[in-house]
Formats: structure tokens, C-alpha cells, sequence
């Protein structure tokens, strides 16, 4: 079976429809054709300031969501990034093949660090995306089931796969990017031309899987849209309601094209009632078994120590064979 790798932060507690959308569903998915492994990239999170209980406490609740959204630990690895310090291992080497330059391309840094003030960022979240590079070649991953926002970052990790295997012979698998075309990027509620996200989206943007489904409701049902009436779906015209669109379809299983003819003549409002009402359906149950999950944390924990054992066995060979292949003296 083909390797899948991913991995989530734990940094806001609460997951959002984008990331369900746009990642997580597809590691439920692929847990059934590839040898998948996921991780509670925990040590991701402290590339921006955290505080350390809630740091804690949202890894268990990282994990809690990661089950309830129906990753099945006899089916798949769950472990949490910390767990299994061959990632920190095999980053530091992976920073050293690396070019400043070539870092300082990455985009999300420079959108993040704007955002935070030059200053304030962390030389951490500077490097983040080399890690994550790290994070991916120790499974050997295949496929990165991701969303679009992380492209550039799977294009950098085949870019130092490739480098690594050139400089000192075939040792990584060079991954791709598993992006649904169709979700691969969720867009904000009230700005449709910008990603729904963690840190940067607003409150009434971003709609959190373990809100109160009602908060939620209204926040679809105050989704910005445009001024025409027409439900279509036109991402260049009619972001907003093309974003609605896609979050409904994914939802329930409907095509578009379906969609578009049950609300033909019906307005905005039609559809956002329906959509409001899919997605309390949806988000209920979904923060049910999340809880069930938090209320037993010996269970947890249970899942997340098997996980790092089999995620080492990995990880712990595949670092092996890198440090041999860079020349450091066996430790025997
Ligand atoms: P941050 O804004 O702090 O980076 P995030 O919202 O991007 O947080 P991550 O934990 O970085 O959350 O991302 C987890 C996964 O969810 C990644 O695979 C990412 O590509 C995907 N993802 C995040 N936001 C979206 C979105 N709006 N649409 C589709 N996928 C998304
Ligand atoms: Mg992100």
C-alpha cells in the first residue's frame, strides 16, 4: 500500500470547516487504500507565542476531533508530533540542506510574519516549513493529503528529497500533494476571497467545529454573498455563494449542478437556512464524540502512546539510514 502523512495543529483547540473540508476528510479516506500516518504537529504550534496548559489540553483535543471525524486507530496512526523526536532529528538536517533563500520564499512565512510584525516572528516559524519537510520524508509518504495553502511547502519537500537523494543516493520517497480539487480551499465567511483560517480568519469568518452549532448557524446565515440573487456557481463572480455552494455539496453529497436547480428562482436566504440546517446536523454529533473522547482520557492516551510506538518504528529507521547516508559516526 502507498504512505500517507499529515499533519494538523493544535493551536486554536477548536478545528474549523476548512480543515475538515480541505484536509481531514481525506485522511479518513485514505486510511482505507494507504498505510496512513497523522500526527498533532504540536511542535509546529509553539512557532507562535502559546501558553503551555493550552497547549496540552489541545493536543488531547486535536487528537479527540482527529477520532471523532472518524480516523480509526486500528486503521491508521495517530501520534502526536513531540511523541517521536526523530521529526526534530531529521528537520535539523533537513534545515541544512536548505538555502536561506529558498526559505525565505515561502509565502505563508512572509503572510504570517507580516501579520505578526517582522520583529515578533520566530526564527521557528521562519524554518516551520523545513520540519514539516522532515515530518513527510520519515513515513516515506506518497501522499500528503493537504490543502492548497500548503502546495508550495509539498513542492519544497520534493525539492529536498531530491536534493538528498542527488547528494548522497536514493533514500527518500519524493512525495505529492493530495489536494481535492474541489475543497482544497474553504474561504472565509465574511472575506470570500481569502482562506478560512486558524490565525487569521475573524470570528464571524470562521466557523469552529466545536462552537455552539447554533453560533454557527448564524454565521452562515450572515455569510457575506454579493448583490445579484442568482444561485450559481461562479468563484470569480460570485465567491461567496460559490463558497456556500461548495460546503453544502460536500456536506450532503449533492452535486453543484443539482444544488443550482433546487434553489433555481429561490434567494440567498433559502439556501442559507438550508445550508445552516445541514451543518448543525452535521457539527452535532461531530462534538458528541469529540467529548466522549475527552471524557475518557486514559483511552486517549492509550491511542496516542500505540501510535507513537508505531510511528517510530518508522521514523527511527528512516532517520537511521539519513544519518548514515550524511556520514555521522554510528552511535554503537
Ligand atoms: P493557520 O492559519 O494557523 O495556519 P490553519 O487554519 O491553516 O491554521 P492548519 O493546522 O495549519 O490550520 O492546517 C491543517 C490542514 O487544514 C492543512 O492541510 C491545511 O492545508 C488545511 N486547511 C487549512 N485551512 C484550510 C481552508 N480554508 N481550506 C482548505 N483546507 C484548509
Ligand atoms: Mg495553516
Amino acid at each position: 500500500r502507498p504512505r500517507a502523512l499529515s499533519g494538523i495543529q493544535p493551536t486554536a483547540g477548536s478545528f474549523h470547516l476548512g480543515n475538515y473540508l480541505g484536509a481531514i476528510r481525506q485522511y479518513v479516506a485514505l486510511q482505507e487504500t494507504h498505510d496512513a500516518f497523522y500526527t498533532v504537529v504540536d511542535l509546529h504550534a509553539i512557532t507562535v507565542p502559546q501558553d503551555p496548559a493550552e497547549l496540552r489540553a489541545n493536543s488531547r483535543l486535536a487528537a479527540a476531533q482527529l477520532l471523532a471525524s472518524g480516523l480509526d486507530p486500528d486503521r491508521c496512526t495517530l501520534f502526536i508530533q513531540s511523541h517521536v523526536p526523530e521529526h526534530a532529528q531529521l528537520g535539523w538536517v533537513m534545515n541544512c540542506l536548505t538555502g536561506f533563500g529558498e526559505a525565505s520564499r515561502m509565502t505563508q512565512f512572509k503572510d504570517k510574519s507580516a501579520k505578526q510584525g517582522a520583529d515578533r516572528s520566530t526564527v521557528g516559524l521562519f524554518t516551520y516549513p523545513i520540519l514539516q519537510v522532515a515530518d513527510i520524508l520519515l513515513y516515506q509518504a506518497n501522499h500528503v493529503p493537504v490543502g492548497e495553502d500548503q502546495r508550495q511547502h509539498i513542492e519544497l519537500t520534493r525539492d529536498l528529497a531530491d536534493r538528498f537523494n542527488g547528494r548522497f543516493g536514493e533514500t527518500f520517497t519524493v512525495p505529492d500533494a493530495y489536494i481535492v480539487k474541489e475543497t482544497g480551499k474553504i474561504y472565509d465567511l465574511q472575506d470570500p476571497t481569502v482562506k478560512m483560517s486558524k490565525s487569521a480568519s475573524t470570528p464571524k469568518g470562521i466557523v469552529n467545529l466545536l462552537d455552539e452549532p447554533k453560533v454557527s448557524a448564524k454565521k452562515i446565515k450572515s455569510a457575506v454573498t454579493d448583490l445579484e440573487t442568482e444561485i450559481r456557481f461562479d468563484e470569480e463572480k460570485k465567491p461567496g455563494v460559490s463558497n456556500l455552494l461548495t460546503i453544502y455539496s460536500t456536506l450532503t453529497g449533492s452535486s453543484i449542478k443539482e444544488l443550482e436547480g433546487k434553489y433555481e428562482g429561490k434567494g440567498y436566504g433559502a439556501l442559507k437556512t438550508d445550508l445552516a440546517e445541514v451543518l448543525v446536523e452535521w457539527v452535532t454529533p461531530f462534538r458528541e464524540r469529540t467529548q466522549e473522547y475527552l471524557a475518557d482520557p486514559g483511552t486517549l492516551d492509550g491511542i496516542l502512546a500505540k501510535g507513537a510506538d508505531k510511528a517510530r518504528a518508522v521514523a527511527a529507521e528512516t532517520l537511521a539510514l539519513a544519518y548514515d547516508k550524511v556520514g555521522f559516526l554510528p552511535a554503537t
